[in-house]
């Protein structure tokens, strides 16, 4: 699954080449609020437009549901690409995506010219992976490129029904450093392996747990999900978040942990309040207690500092380390203390230090710790599948090497 062609594996001179990118950012007004992933799509298009590409880029933008909605055009996207790149990226706006506009834009290109295609969700086929609009996609292109992450565990027709209408499909660069990274990580560890897993529910992420703990050499626990573990090994969580239907599965883990020889770390000590912070950030008053000692009426809602320590420790002599999810309700200053520390003792390691994206990555580029972290994956939701050992089908669908 790992070994894909990519950008640099193939020839796409004078060629029309298709480029499904991840241009769903946030728009207020019709303004960009946050253009990262523009800027992080930009590798990919300035190679295929060295190389004597034509380059037709396509993206999805929020939920159309598809039908064109105007506040979700790509419209501008093309304008702020344009200035990004330094040369005009001409927007086919076709309801239909693939429509006159479209065509006729195609069939005018030259080489090293760019344009973009409307929002691909405008079409309700894209999101059932239809023939039929597959089939419209490739017919604009001889090569498509996928860089888009982020929808690589959905199969839709714009990053997996077109492959079965091209003869050449290959990976942008984007998605080659995510297949590297998670994937060598995950697949192929520099030892010691240590992976770290938070957020809030232990259902969401039953996979990720039993495929890490079978690769990696320790797995810590924290945030909310921790509670059901802890409960499972019978001790009192008083209100703490617990999922009473997931105890036996936390047994289960424990034990698979005990017989895989891998260590399975839980909080030895936790912050606990009267009641979840309402507002989110409110100022509440904490104390910090044993995991053994939480009383019936508190809940725990981040790490304790003992806890901490021992995080940041085994993380001190790790090589690899894959982190997701925070330790505690970091969104309150007050409760973000144990999410800092795991933050910080990642960026103090020499270690190969991924982030899974979602809350995590926003955690650590909001504490300033983004420079100094290996990896940053751009796809809450594709980078969990990964972790999980799922073959992601925006990645299966690229031809191999
Ligand atoms: P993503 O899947 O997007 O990567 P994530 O895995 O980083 O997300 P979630 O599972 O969505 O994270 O959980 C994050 C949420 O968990 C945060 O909003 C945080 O406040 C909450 N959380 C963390 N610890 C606790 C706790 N002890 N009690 C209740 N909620 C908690």
């Amino acid at each position: 699954m790992l070994n894909k062609k990519s950008v640099d594996d193939i020839n796409v001179k004078g060629k029309k080449v298709l480029v499904r990118c991840d241009f769903n950012v946030p728009l207020k007004d019709g303004k960009i609020t946050d253009e990262n992933r523009l800027v992080a799509a930009l590798p990919t298009i300035k190679k295929l437009i060295a190389d004597g590409g034509r380059v037709i880029l396509c993206s999805h933008l929020g939920k159309p549901k598809g039908e064109p909605k105007p506040e979700l055009s790509l419209a501008p996207v093309a304008a702020r690409l344009s200035e990004l790149l330094g040369q005009e990226v001409k927007f086919a706006a076709d309801n239909e995506v693939v429509g006159a506009n479209a065509k006729a834009a195609v069939e005018a290109m030259k080489d090293g010219e760019v344009i973009l295609l409307q929002n691909t969700r405008y079409r309700v086929e894209e999101t059932k992976n239809g023939e039929a609009f597959s089939k419209e996609l490739a017919s604009l292109c001889e090569v498509f490129v996928n860089d888009a992450f982020g929808t690589a565990h959905r199969a839709h027709c714009s990053n997996v029904g077109v492959t079965a209408f091209v003869d050449t499909c290959a990976v942008g660069y984007l998605m080659q450093k995510e297949i590297d990274f998670l994937g060598n990580a995950v697949n192929n560890p520099v030892r010691p392996f240590v992976a770290i897993l938070g957020g809030a529910k232990v259902a969401d992420k039953l996979n990720v747990i039993s495929n890490l703990l079978e690769k990696c050499d320790t797995l810590i626990i924290g945030g909310g999900m921790a509670y059901t573990f802890l409960k499972a090994k019978g001790l009192e969580v008083g209100t703490s978040l617990v999922d009473d239907t997931k105890i036996d599965y936390c047994k289960e883990m424990m034990e698979k942990a005990e017989k895989l020889g891998k260590k399975l770390l839980l909080p030895v000590d936790t912050t606990i309040a009267p009641a979840f912070p309402s507002p989110i950030d409110a100022e509440i008053e904490v104390s910090v207690v044993k995991a053994d000692a939480i009383p019936a009426d508190q809940m725990g809602l981040d790490i304790g500092t003992e806890t901490a320590e021992l995080y940041a420790e085994a993380v001190k002599s790790a090589k690899t380390v894959v982190w997701n999810g925070p330790m505690g309700v970091f969104e309150n200053p007050i409760l973000a203390k144990g999410t800092i520390a795991v933050a910080k003792s990642l960026a103090d390691t020499d270690a190969t230090t991924i982030i899974g994206g979602g809350d995590s990555a926003a955690a650590v580029n909001q504490l300033g710790f983004g420079d100094k972290m290996s990896h940053i994956s751009t796809g809450g939701g594709a980078s969990l599948e990964f972790l999980e050992g799922k073959d992601l089908p925006g990645v299966v669908a690229a031809d191999d090497k």
